[in-house]
């Protein structure tokens, strides 16, 4: 196996070992970007200079055995998180020459634990989409198979992990945008519980929803990489001082005594047959640790996209005026008003689907229509989150599919946002509850793609996820399975 090709868990101890340096890992990366990025496009920009500055510091710390968790490990950030002195786009041209003056919170608990910040990874702009379609710079690829989408909005993230562009990466989930490209790619994904991690410096899409969270190549690495960027924050008022767990003793063999709810309406009309085989077989699997399986019903999942397709615009419509040409970001230099500027920087600088959620947005809360829409949407939105409360009191986790179906060609669904907001449907319901939920590779299509499944459980509860992914990950044999670029 290459360097590059390892989970975290694997290079801590190569590295302790000195078997190997975070100078050769860091260039062992890099070489795998420059051999397949140009056709997985997963990265928007590269810091590879100061990368190696990073790994020969994180070198010095290993000699003297002083290094934190992830010394020496370089990681690839959704480019939707601020990375001090580093470009970050959102995937948007209207911040095509942002450099943002100090680091997310995130970030900067990375650097604190020694990682190596390799570059900015695609993503749908704004993090607005389901394929990572809607990116100004350019369309990634899945590593699976490259006329295929990755899964968005964390699409670059996947599939920088997936590739082994990168040992693992953040991404981060509104409606889905970490599990569905995990799903999509083969990696685990995991949005926490809203409030688990800060969202400082994480540029806003909708942020009653947003939540930053793990991607990478098992569950070990999740477990490893959540605690590391877990914890209250004084800079995000919406994060939670509750300690933070060690994630990784979590990760036990056998599920005596858990109960697994198996929500029917997950099981719809429209799921892909065999995405339900797969999950299916997982559930088996899970049931073979110990564990004990229920049918559950969460009444009210079907109507959770149309809520969600009201509450995140109309939050991203607000968070989204900031772009304005004058503080930041691109600006229109031709205008003659004031006006006429902001109007030309926003229509050249924002692309279609972030125009559509703005217009959504503003129509939505606009005087005459607001009871009508966001009004019943946050009222949904209540109703979801008395589903899971209830349901919660019968079963400790709920399981799957992440997605309706696997990956799908790219420009499939380009022309048809209806179908593709859909394919959010199994996704969206945590987010409004604020729940932690986690993909977990469990398969693959009989075209040879991807197929996750999907655990969620109650708030704070992410070592019940973790476990019984662990479990899940133990009896299949999907994890390792490389895809052939
Ligand atoms: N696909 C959903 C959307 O377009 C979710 C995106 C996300 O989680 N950031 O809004």
């Amino acid at each position: 196996m290459k360097f590059n090709q390892y989970t975290i868990h694997e290079l801590q101890d190569k590295l302790a070992a000195r078997e190997i340096s975070a100078v050769e890992l860091t260039e062992a990366v890099f070489a795998r970007i420059a051999e397949v990025d140009d056709q997985v496009n997963a990265y928007i920009t590269l810091n590879k200079d100061e990368a190696l500055v990073q790994a020969a510091a994180a070198d010095k710390l290993l000699e003297q055995k002083k290094g934190g968790p992830l010394c020496g490990i370089p990681l690839a950030i959704k480019d939707v998180m601020c990375t001090r002195g580093l470009r970050t786009t959102a995937g948007s041209k209207i911040l095509e020459s942002f450099i943002p003056p100090y680091d997310a919170t995130v970030i900067e608990k990375l650097r604190e634990a020694g990682a190596v910040i390799c570059g900015k990874v695609s993503m749908d702009e704004f993090a607005m989409g389901s394929s990572n379609e809607n990116c100004a710079y350019g369309v990634p690829h899945n590593p699976w198979n490259l006329d295929y989408i990755c899964g968005g909005s964390s699409g670059g993230s996947a599939a920088a992990v997936a590739a082994d562009e990168c040992i693992a990466s953040l991404g981060s989930d509104t409606g889905g945008s970490i599990r569905q490209p995990g799903s999509h790619c083969s990696v685990v994904g995991l949005k926490p519980t809203y409030g688990r991690v800060s969202r400082f410096g994480l540029l806003a899409y909708a942020s009653s929803l947003d939540q930053i969270g793990p991607l990478t190549k098992d569950v070990r690495d999740c477990a490893l990489l959540l605690k590391v960027i877990s914890g209250y924050d004084r800079q995000d008022s919406t994060s939670v001082a509750q300690p933070v767990p060690d994630y990784l003793s979590a990760l036990e063999p056998g599920l005596d005594g858990l109960k697994i709810g198996i929500p029917r309406e997950y099981f719809a009309e429209g799921l892909d047959p065999e995405v339900n085989e797969a999950i299916l077989t997982g559930i088996a699997e899970l049931r073979g640790a110990g564990a004990e399986t229920v049918e559950v019903s969460l009444p009210h999942t079907d109507y959770g996209v149309a809520a969600y397709y009201i509450i995140a615009p109309a939050e991203a419509g607000s968070n989204l005026s900031r772009y304005d040409g004058v503080r930041f970001g691109y600006r229109d230099k031709e205008a003659d008003s004031l006006l006429e500027m902001y109007e030309k920087t926003r229509s050249q600088g924002f692309g279609d689907e972030v125009k559509r959620r703005i217009m959504i947005g503003t129509y939505a809360l606009s005087s005459g229509y607001y009871d009508a829409y966001y009004k019943k949407a946050s009222q949904v939105r209540t109703l979801i989150v008395e589903d899971y409360q209830k349901v919660f009191s019968q079963c400790d986790i709920l399981v799957s599919p992440v997605s309706p179906m696997p990956a799908w060609r790219l420009g499939e669904k380009t022309d048809d946002p209806l179908s593709m907001y859909l394919a959010d449907a199994l996704t969206i319901p945590a987010n409004l509850a604020g729940i932690p939920a986690l993909s977990v590779p469990c398969g693959f299509s009989s075209a040879g793609m991807p197929i996750g499944l999907q655990i969620q459980a109650g708030h704070f509860n992410e070592e019940k996820l973790l476990k019984a992914a662990f479990n899940l990950e133990s009896a299949l044999e999907v994890k390792g399975q490389k895809p052939k670029l």
